[in-house]
């Protein structure tokens, strides 16, 4: 079933995506907001199917039902292991992309987590996308353009989807177990993205995490306590991630604060605490700890040890703070 349907109905993107005629057959999609990304595309499926002449995707007739649940038989979604995108994926839909549509007039093929497919498998659709059938339609979910051949995205229409505001996530993600002060949380962290509401959501760490990771960067004052703290947010490679995430929003807000942008602070719960963090970092030195913490979940990501990373990035907090102080 397609998820926050109504979120993505909404939004004011999808709608004007909606109010353009369809005079192309290839989109590529992009957003690190995984979730938000794929079901956005399933809602632009609704779009291409729905009987409705008039108001378009109408959510009543057949097809918008049917690929509301994901069961239209002219839809197809890949990858087919919903892991990685594979040569057989790309195969198939060669296979399936000249035969008649079975219950509409158009055949969908949506490509969630394209960033992961290969060379060849973008090679191989590439010839598709030269010259795509009229009634059949490609959609590409990216999380990571950089991954795309450039001959492909030059041939989809691309659209970037911004992040979604505040006001749509409390509306539709419903955080009704958690307090006042862990949801207001929540949303200054994820920063417009629902897969990272929903994830926050979903882990029982987070509020745990959220106040070791202030702790750390308040009370730790030398490498001998190093150990110590590190413990506190080296539970799972999965907390460090989120700590990461704690980490690179309240460093942003320190920066700002810096930079007299204090309306530009999103954790404002904390507002205290941000500006102890901030007495001791100026720009420069909040500006090296944001970058740092960039490089290292790219090192993250090359599956190198979490344990190492945490100490080598509290250690880098401590070393900065250190020489900012001598300044
Ligand atoms: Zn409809």
């Amino acid at each position: 079933m397609i998820e926050y349907q109504n979120l993505i109905l909404q939004n004011s993107q999808f709608k004007s995506l909606c109010n353009q005629p369809l005079n192309c057959n290839s989109f590529l999609f992009e957003s690190a907001d995984e979730i938000f990304l794929n079901n956005f595309s399933y809602c632009f499926a609704k779009y291409i199917f729905c009987n409705n002449l008039q108001n378009k995707p109408c959510n009543l007739c057949i097809q918008c039902q049917k690929v509301g649940l994901l069961t239209h038989s002219d839809l197809k979604i890949y990858p087919k292991n919903n892991k990685n995108i594979l040569v057989d994926d790309v195969k198939d839909l060669i296979e399936n992309i000249n035969l008649t549509p079975i219950e509409s007039d158009y055949k969908v093929f949506i490509f969630n987590n394209f960033s992961s497919a290969n060379q060849q498998s973008q090679n191989k659709l590439l010839k598709i996308l030269e010259e795509p059938p009229k009634n059949s339609f490609i959609i590409l979910n990216v999380t990571n353009i950089n991954k795309v051949l450039p001959t492909i995205s030059s041939r989809c229409k691309k659209i970037r989807l911004i992040p979604l505001s505040r006001e749509e996530l409390k509306t539709f993600v419903n955080l009704d177990t958690k307090s006042e002060i862990e949801k207001e949380t929540i949303f200054d962290i994820a920063q417009g993205s629902l897969t990272k509401v929903l994830n926050y959501a979903n882990n029982s760490d987070f509020s745990d995490t959220f106040s070791s990771c202030i702790k750390c960067l308040t009370e730790m004052r030398d490498s001998k306590q190093l150990i110590k703290y590190s413990a506190m947010i080296s539970n799972s490679k999965q907390t460090f991630e989120m700590a990461l995430e704690i980490f690179e929003s309240i460093f942003r807000d320190v920066l700002m604060l810096r930079l007299n942008k204090q309306n530009l602070v999103k954790n404002n719960n904390i507002y205290d605490k941000l500006v102890m963090i901030a007495q001791k970092l100026d720009c420069d030195a909040a500006d090296l700890i944001i970058k740092k913490i960039y490089s290292i979940k790219k090192q993250l990501e090359f599956n190198c040890n979490y344990i190492l990373l945490i100490d080598n990035l509290l250690l880098y907090i401590l070393e900065v703070k250190f020489l900012c102080n001598k300044k």
